[in-house]
């Protein structure tokens, strides 16, 4: 079965966002053995949005469309789909009940009447409630001379589109397979892309069902394994020997085998469960640190206070770093961030604490202390271990990088298993 991927928007032609929609349902649909062959951008633009709908129906199965689902004039997805199927739009009820509790709930939003243009679905449509906004998600189904095919309709913001995508958009594209497909991730840290590669060559070159695909991600390894089976049963059988093999050969690199699962989850979880807290201070990385902590519900059991500090002054005056060591070892420097570390687990009285200080860059590197050194801190009953790290690529990537290894250390330090 063939899928194509239509992303609508103006601001994606001009390059105002990156297309990350289609990155992102490419890599989905993939992994359910659908094959895709064409992926396209259109504008805000009636004529041409039908040209393209047209086009990909004419050669795909099924057509996935996102973004102009909103209120607004310019999202014109909806209607022109009606036009192609030939459908008219029909208030769905539930969509509009949907939409005034939406509402509701938020209440500093006024609903305003091009609103209710949300609750208009062609009829006939398969409507996909949306629990991250108020445009529904809308499924076509319709034989074009003799050939069925489908499309469907998802919200441009990606915070919509994940979460209905996986909800129930992946096991409606399940049901049309004649067999299923299944898959699990194993997520990996503290292991680079190609050192993970080497160590599965054999696996990667003999698969077949199931079928083993390594994704990279910033500081972390991502391994798809993926099944084609007759129900989630047989599929959990067919897994189980590579799941097995790769649970041998990765250990305690693995993080989690859970899909949804982030690192900063794990470290959040392992914390808990050892009834630990957790403090930071960061430098080159400004609070991203901590901003990833936070992005874990729950977060609030582990983490109550940290700190950016940037400056020199800043690193002395919050975190008792000595001005000696600064003055001798400079910021960026093993000194520094044990310092850093100790003096914010004590300050937040905090079980364990993260230090990260280095040069992320463009300038300020030298031929000793060059673009992409970071030290990283970690605080744990009274020891400091400190890391030196080299990062590649940008500012931005070099943060990152910073921030997943300090993620990477912390659970290291804390793990009961051997490293
Ligand atoms: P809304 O109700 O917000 O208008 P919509 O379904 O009409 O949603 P668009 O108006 O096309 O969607 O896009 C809304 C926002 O969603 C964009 O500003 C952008 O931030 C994000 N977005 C849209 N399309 C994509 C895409 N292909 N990849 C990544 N982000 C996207
Ligand atoms: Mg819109």
């Amino acid at each position: 079965m063939t899928v194509e991927f239509l992303s609508v928007g103006t601001e994606i032609l001009l390059g105002n966002i990156v297309n990350t929609n289609a990155a992102y349902l490419s890599e989905r649909c993939a992994a359910f053995g659908l094959s895709c062959y064409h992926q396209s951008v259109v504008g805000d633009n009636e004529e041409r949005l039908e040209g393209a709908l047209c086009l990909a129906l004419s050669r795909s199965d099924i057509v996935i469309l996102s973004g102009g689902l909103g209120p607004t004039k310019d999202d014109l997805t909806k209607e022109v789909t009606a036009k192609v199927f030939g459908r008219e739009l029909v208030e769905d009820a539930h969509t509009k009940e949907r939409i005034t509790e939406y509402f509701r709930r938020s209440q500093s939003r006024k609903i305003t009447d091009n609103n209710w243009k949300q609750a208009l679905v062609p009829e006939g449509a398969i409507v996909i409630d949306n629990d991250n906004g108020t445009a529904p998600g809308l499924i076509l189904e319709q034989d074009f001379d003799g050939e069925m095919k489908r499309a469907i309709l998802l919200p441009g913001p990606p915070n919509e589109l994940k979460p209905m995508f996986e909800k129930d958009i992946a096991p409606y594209l399940n049901a049309q397979q004649p067999e299923g497909i299944y898959s699990c991730m194993v997520k990996l840290c503290g292991i680079g892309e190609s050192r993970a590669e080497s160590m599965i060559t054999d696996l990667l070159k003999s698969q077949e069902n199931p079928t083993l695909a390594p994704y990279a991600k910033t500081g972390e390894v991502h391994l798809r394994v993926t099944a084609r089976a007759k129900d989630e049963k047989e599929a959990q059988q067919i897994m189980h020997p590579m799941l097995t093999e790769l649970r041998n050969r990765f250990g305690n690199l693995i993080y989690t085998e859970e899909e949804d699962v982030t690192l900063e989850e794990m470290v959040v979880r392992l914390l808990a469960g050892k009834h630990m807290t957790v403090t930071t201070a960061e430098s080159c990385t400004g609070g991203r640190l901590a901003g990833r902590i936070m992005n874990v519900s729950g977060a609030s059991d582990v983490y109550s206070e940290g700190y950016i500090t940037y400056s020199n002054e800043a690193k002395h005056k919050l975190l008792g770093v000595k001005k000696e060591t600064l003055e001798k070892y400079s910021a960026v420097s093993p000194q520094t961030a044990e310092e850093m570390a100790r003096g914010a687990a004590l300050a937040a009285e905090a079980d364990v604490a993260l230090s990260v200080t280095g040069i992320a860059g463009p300038g300020g590197g030298t031929p000793e202390k060059p673009v992409g050194l970071v030290y990283i801190g970690c605080y744990v009953n009274g020891n400091v271990r400190v890391e030196e790290c080299h990062f590649n690529g940008n500012r931005d990537k070099v943060r990152d990088s910073a921030v997943v290894k300090a993620l990477t250390i912390l659970r290291e330090q804390i793990w009961d298993g051997v490293f």
